[in-house]
């Protein structure tokens, strides 16, 4: 049950990782929440792994997250004759609504949105940022383009165009169809590609309500120009490094991330960094010292959750990539250096009872040297408001609501334990005692720290602290 780990993992399955068995092993490896990229695969698909996780989830007997990932208005052209064609730099290339193959001079851009939001200089972006194309002019339909950097492209590559907001709602048709079929599955997190302003957010939990949480991937320029606003609609964020990568000079990303933990941190939102992170370990066993380095960075950073995409989606070595982030995040996180980083970024509280007596239990912790915060919570807010202050005492939630369980597995150092709400006070000592001696948090003689709210079995603000003993399973 224990992690021995703060950070958390996410995984994203595909075909690499959709049985029971690699799932099951990703899971022991140390994975917390798997990623179901809804670019790639058919319903049929998603719904095996869906049901392949919540197997492994009732075996295993730990809350594991579920994170249903949109492919949002991602633009691509159109296909090429013979599938592909080499763009010469410093000759015309032109993007229209055509709907026939490309060549050397034309390729069709089937969205209509695109011509208007562009202008004369405005440089569009292909295949990940690999061609350059300047705009030469814009005409109806039509825009013509100057290669800068050439290149050979094939179909369906995307375009990227960064310094523009796109006037594009950021759920397509094809995510309100997936969004539909997601939330009719059950997961626990969603998440939204190319958001550009906090509207394509609020848009998204306008559909979502309670059914899920959402994830707004950072991603656009534009998002990050609207960064607090968009961090305080959502549920959590994700510096989402492949395609900022694109749409910002690369260079600029790493202080970008730091940036974005920072605030969401300073406001209790979890945070996930994502993309490239372990990327030789698609075809080799063992990472590269500076992937090594880059995931330690991130978790000195402070980030809620570290990510792997194609790592354990398609690559060969998937339980061995999560292995490593297990190992590094670890490491990390007893180097004394990690601690002191972390109180150094702590803020100030908010004027609630659930910060409070999360700021007060931290402190009885520490005084008392407790070894464990147990919190009792439904909706999940105050045992995410516990685990903003960044605790060295391991925090241990307790929560009637499986769907609660679920999605905190998500968030720095909260182990979630579903259980049925405490009926009086001296059960919800009891019941706390036990699950920390049960899952050893706690051993005999041991003091915990307890948080809750009264009265029992209806949601409600947390009101209670209350220090405890373990006495053979039972309060002194
Ligand atoms: P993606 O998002 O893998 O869905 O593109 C993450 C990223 O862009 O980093
Ligand atoms: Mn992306």
């Amino acid at each position: 049950m224990h992690r021995q780990r703060c950070t958390r993992i996410i995984a994203t399955l595909g075909p690499a990782s959709s049985t029971v068995d690699v799932i099951r092993e990703l899971s022991d490896a140390g994975a917390d929440v798997f990623r179901l990229n809804m670019s790639h695969g058919t319903y049929s698909d998603i719904s095996q792994i869906h049901s392949a996780i919540r197997k492994v989830e009732s075996n295993t007997g730990r809350a594991i997250g579920i994170l249903a990932d949109l492919q949002g208005p991602k633009l691509r052209v159109g296909v090429f004759e013979g599938d592909q064609v080499e763009l010469v730099q410093g000759k015309e290339f032109i993007l229209d609504m055509e709907d026939k193959p490309g060549t050397q001079k034309r390729v069709q851009l089937p969205h209509p949105e695109i011509y208007q939001a562009v202008e004369k200089g405005t440089d569009l972006l292909l295949d990940d940022g690999k061609i350059r194309l300047n705009i030469k002019k814009v005409e109806d339909n039509r825009i013509i383009t100057t290669i800068s950097v050439g290149g050979i492209i094939s179909n369906r590559k995307g375009v990227n165009v960064p310094s523009a907001i796109l006037p594009m709602a950021a759920l397509t048709v094809k995510d309100k169809k997936d969004l539909d079929f997601v939330l009719n599955l059950g997961v626990d997190w969603v998440g939204l590609s190319f958001v550009q302003r906090p509207e394509d957010v609020q848009e998204a939990i306008n559909i979502i309500g309670d059914q899920a949480k959402v994830l707004a991937k950072l991603e656009k320029p534009a998002a990050l120009y609207a960064l607090d606003e968009i961090i305080a609609l959502s549920d959590a964020v994700m510096v989402a490094r492949g395609d900022m990568g694109v749409e910002l000079p690369m260079e600029e990303v790493p202080a970008k991330q730091k940036k974005i933990i920072r605030h969401a941190r300073r406001v209790g939102k979890p945070v996930v960094v994502a993309t490239q992170m372990m990327e030789s370990m698609i075809l080799s066993p063992v990472p590269t010292r500076a992937e090594v380095s880059d995931v330690a960075n991130a978790v000195f950073d402070g980030t809620d959750a570290i990510m792997l995409s194609a790592e354990t989606a398609t690559g060969q070595y998937p339980v061995e990539a999560v292995s490593y982030m297990d190992r590094i995040a670890k490491t990390v996180e007893r180097e004394p250096s990690y601690r002191k980083a972390q109180r150094m970024e702590e803020t100030l509280q908010d004027p609630t009872s659930a910060d409070a007596l999360s700021a007060a239990a931290k402190q009885i912790a520490d005084t008392l040297e407790t070894a464990v915060i147990v919190t009792y919570t439904t909706s999940g807010s105050t045992a995410i408001r516990a685990a903003r202050g960044r605790p060295k005492t391991p925090l241990l939630v307790l929560t009637p609501n499986q769907s609660t369980a679920r999605r905190l597995t998500i968030v720095w150092g909260l182990n979630c334990v579903h259980t049925e709400d405490a009926t009086n006070f001296q059960d919800m000592i009891d019941k706390a005692c036990h699950i920390s001696a049960k899952y050893n948090f706690a051993g005999l003689k041991e003091r915990i720290v307890i948080t809750a709210g009264m009265p029992f079995g209806s949601p409600g603000k947390t009101n209670v602290i209350r220090v405890a003993r373990i006495q053979s399973y039972h309060e002194e």
